[in-house]
């Protein structure tokens, strides 16, 4: 059976904690992907039976204690929570038909369905709720909604959102997955939630009491950043005595800048400078003045060695170009082999393909398009060899960028030949 991710933060952390209860079971095939939960067929009993070793396991559950269908107030006899177990049992019942045939099976005629479900949008809501009370049993109770178990004030969008003073519709299922997240921020200490639209992120990341000190670790960062163009949200919960459990917006992560400020920093570890340099990049990347690191990246390339030289190009280049661009510029990557072969050949001076790196460089970061226009020009005229691909076009008209990563590989095709090798 299938259980669908909902976009609601609560239940769609229920659900995450509902698969890792379901680990704990003997069950091959339990599937977790990014929008929906897949679980072979599981006995009621045994379930019951996991859930309550939770619940007892704490002296009592706060704010859902006093529920008087899943609480230490629900009991009808002395014993404590007689009522809740037999509430659970029914409701789990209820939940397996509903999950396993269709929408609005026979058990749930019962509780007389109405309208489908505010939250999940695909089950039905119930007039009646389960209630195992002695004095109910020959009555139906009316679902009423109560503030011990959906008080979720705070957290944006969300349709808990003053629960209290809405009568929203909500089925068995999503209901029992809104306790499931109430045993779960119990179970978890952590006081952050991180949400995003994707049930197995949400697995990984909230099983980790320690996350957020870990978001400075290049290890999480990378792991997160597997998950890619996902969105998360940071909350903070705040448990109210008389409100209940409250969200707290604290902040967004962006998935695709956790994954630039990695790449980021590998590339200022790779540049040839000194430790104090190096340093303020990684502290400019951080506070995202990337056009200082880019003309401190462009600025210092020349070098009197060589493979510092090629080193420090290839870091350039791969911080302006990425892999969007290199591609299309092979061509040039390979029209400056051919040059720099020309060049060595007709040369007795080993450092003829540098001299000619030296001067482009400089004119790269002078902007000079048309000399640069004429020096490249003139380098294959003198050489005899076709000019590159589109070149007025390139050097005259692109954006700087572009300018910069298709002549840069030509530079790096060019010093390529004093390190002895012509193919890559
Ligand atoms: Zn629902």
């Amino acid at each position: 059976m299938k259980i669908y991710r909902t976009g609601e933060i609560v239940s769609d952390i229920g659900l995450v904690h509902f698969k890792n209860i379901l680990n704990r079971m003997d069950l091959d095939n339990i599937e977790l992907t990014a929008n929906y939960l897949f679980t072979p067929k599981i006995k009621v009993k045994e379930l019951l039976e996991l859930l309550w070793e939770d619940i007892l396991e704490r002296d009592y559950v706060p704010y859902l204690r006093n529920s008087s269908k899943f609480g230490g107030n629900s009991e009808g006899s002395r014993e404590p929570y007689v009522n809740f177990r037999k509430n659970l049992e029914e409701q789990l019942k209820i939940i397996f038909d509903m999950l396993n045939s269709q929408d609005k099976p026979k058990s749930l005629n019962k509780y007389n369905p109405t309208k489908k479900c505010s939250i999940c949008n695909r089950f039905y809501s119930t007039e009646y709720d389960i209630n195992n009370k002695k004095h109910y049993q020959d009555k139906n109770k009316e679902r009423k909604v109560s503030k011990y178990i959906y008080s979720f004030l705070g957290s944006e969008n969300n349709t808990f959102s003053n629960y209290t003073n809405r009568n929203i519709e909500i089925c068995f299922v999503c209901e029992f997955l809104v306790v499931l997240f109430l045993l779960y921020i119990y179970r978890n200490e952590n006081r952050y939630i991180i949400y995003s639209n994707n049930l197995q992120l949400l697995d990984f990341i909230n099983y980790r009491s320690t996350i957020l000190t870990e978001l400075n670790d290049i290890g999480i960062l990378r792991k997160l950043s597997d998950f890619n163009d996902y969105n998360m949200k940071i909350y903070k919960t705040n448990i109210d005595r008389n409100k209940g459990v409250i969200l707290d917006f604290v902040k967004n992560l962006d998935v695709k800048k956790i994954k630039s400020t990695i790449k980021n920093i590998a590339l200022i570890n790779e540049y040839n400078t000194n430790w104090s340099n190096r340093e303020n990049l990684k502290k400019a990347i951080f506070s995202e003045n990337y056009n200082q690191v880019k003309s401190f990246f462009l600025n210092n390339i020349n070098d009197e060695n060589i493979f510092k030289m090629v080193q420090n190009l290839s870091v350039y280049l791969k911080y302006i170009g990425g892999n969007e661009m290199s591609e299309e510029y092979q061509g040039w990557y390979k029209k400056g082999v051919e040059l720099g072969n020309k060049v060595i050949s007709g040369n007795k001076d080993e450092k003829s393909t540098q001299k000619i790196a030296f001067k482009l460089i400089k004119l790269l970061q002078s902007m000079d398009r048309s000399t640069l226009l004429d020096e490249i020009m003139h380098l294959f005229v003198v050489n005899k060899i076709d000019l590159p691909y589109k070149i007025s076009n390139i050097i005259m008209e692109k954006d700087k960028d572009e300018l910069h990563y298709a002549v840069g590989k030509l530079i790096e095709g060019l010093l390529n030949i004093n390190q002895g090798g012509s193919d890559e």
